[in-house]
């Protein structure tokens, strides 16, 4: 396999945060959605937090929060950044190349951005649920 082909299979690589993990590793997915939500969907979800199943927070964000500016900030971490970006697009399964060209819109320098970078991130990550989509 020539070194264009690898870099064209492994941009092709898709991920989504699952939200399947978080229920086996017994972690809340809303602990860690929390902070993302705006001022006024977080008054919601402490009022009324049974309303606010994983999935509808998801879309909540999507259709809400994602949409203020500065949602996806210059300073947060790179995996924060990611994490933000799948919940903006309602997490939908998004390829290591449509992950590198959204990001690469908040990033300094985005050439730092490799598919193997960002593959290495992805796998190793223990925090946000992110998962190759078989
Ligand atoms: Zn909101």
């Amino acid at each position: 396999m020539s070194e264009t082909d690898r870099i064209s299979e492994l941009e092709g690589l898709s991920y989504f945060i699952d939200l399947d993990w978080f229920q086996e590793s017994g972690r809340s997915f809303t602990v860690v959605v929390e902070h993302c939500l705006c001022l006024a969907c977080k008054e919601r979800l402490a009022s009324e937090p049974e309303a606010m199943t994983s999935t509808s927070l998801i879309m909540n964000i999507r259709d809400c929060c994602s949409k203020a500016s500065g949602f996806i900030s210059p300073e947060l971490p790179l995996l924060e950044k990611i994490f933000r970006l799948f919940l903006s697009n309602g997490d939908r399964s998004l390829s290591l190349a449509e992950l590198i060209a959204q990001l690469s819109l908040y990033l300094d320098s985005p050439t730092s951005l490799s598919p193997q970078t960002i593959r290495r991130l992805l796998d190793n990550d223990q925090c946000y649920g992110f998962c190759r989509k078989p």
